[in-house]
Parts: structure tokens; sequence; C-alpha cells
């Protein structure tokens, strides 16, 4: 099997420098994506925006996003927001995928440990988004949820859950990918 081929897809007032490093985390730490940061920045639309819970409505981006890529030559679209997201029902979300679809968002707000009052560090912040970005991009894959609170398809309810998990797919996963 190839590889993946997954655009970036910086949205709204991201980091640059952290998209790259994902971009780079994604390329260099597994051998199932190959990784491109798209150099056009897509504006996070304003009517996502619920200015009573001051959060992005998370499936309007992925509508957008989706639609806005529909004819690039990618198999995955990956989006990554700094902006906070959610979805009814829940008060957060790190992020939301289509399941066995193209496209999958991120959310970074969550993953900084400023968020939770600790002191900034970046090793952890990159490392926090490799993790949700593989995750989301494993729902992609037709991936759900495992049990193994090792494997990055592990659900995170926090970010505790996050930093348990590994940036790979255990062993069952993997396999479910590859059958695909
Ligand atoms: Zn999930
Ligand atoms: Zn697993």
């Amino acid at each position: 099997m190839g590889r993946i081929k997954v655009l970036i897809q910086p949205l709204g007032d991201v980091s640059e420098e952290a998209v790259l490093k994902l971009t780079e985390m994604l390329n260099v730490k597994l051998d199932l994506f190959e990784a491109y940061m798209s150099n056009r920045r897509l504006p996070l639309s304003e009517k996502a925006y619920n200015p009573l819970r001051r959060q992005y409505h998370s499936p309007h981006i992925l509508k957008i996003l989706c639609r806005v890529s529909e004819n690039l030559d990618f198999d995955r679209i990956l989006g990554v927001a700094e902006a906070d997201l959610y979805v009814r029902g829940l008060n957060f979300i790190f992020g939301e995928a289509q399941l066995g679809g193209r496209c999958a968002i991120i959310s970074l707000c969550r993953l900084k440990p400023e968020f939770y009052g600790e002191r900034s560090d970046k090793k952890l912040f990159y490392l926090r988004m490799l993790k949700e970005a593989v995750h989301e991009l494993g729902h992609t894959l037709g991936l759900n949820h495992c049990r193994n609170m090792k494997c990055v398809m592990y659900f995170s309810n926090s970010i505790w859950d996050t930093d348990m998990k590994d940036y790979r797919f255990c062993s069952q996963c993997r396999e479910k990918i590859i059958l695909n």
C-alpha cells in the first residue's frame, strides 16, 4: 500500500509554525502518510461562530472544508484550527472527522499546556497535536474508537487521555486499515 496523501489545511488564524511541524511529524513519525501543507489559508466562517459559547460549530467548518477541497488531488484533507470547536451535546471537541470519508479537522486550542494553566511546553503541545491529527485521520480511514488506552484511536475525553495514549495505531487498528 502506498502512502496516503494528506493535505494539511490551515484554518483561520492558526500558527504556521505549528502546522508546519505537524506536516513534518506526520511524514517522519509515521510511514502511513505523505503530508503536505497548503500555503493557502482558509478563513473560518463567521457563520459557524457561536458568540454565547465563544466557540466554532465544527460540522459547519468541516462541511466548508470538504466543499472547497473537493477537486484537490489528495486522498485526505485535514483542517487545523486554533479556534475552540464544539458539536451539539458536547462542551468541546478536540477534532471531528467523516468516518470513512475524506475530511477531518482538529483544534489546537485545548492542546496547549497554557490552556490548563500550565507552563508552555512546545514538545508536549506538538505531540498532542500529532496524536489528535492521527486520531481524526484514523476515523477517515474507517476506524472507530479503540478500547486499548495506548492506541491513538482511544477516545480522548480529556487531555489526560490524550497524554496517556501513543501517536500510533495499535496492531489491531493498523490491520483494519490495511484491510480497507
Ligand atoms: Zn474519535
Ligand atoms: Zn487500536
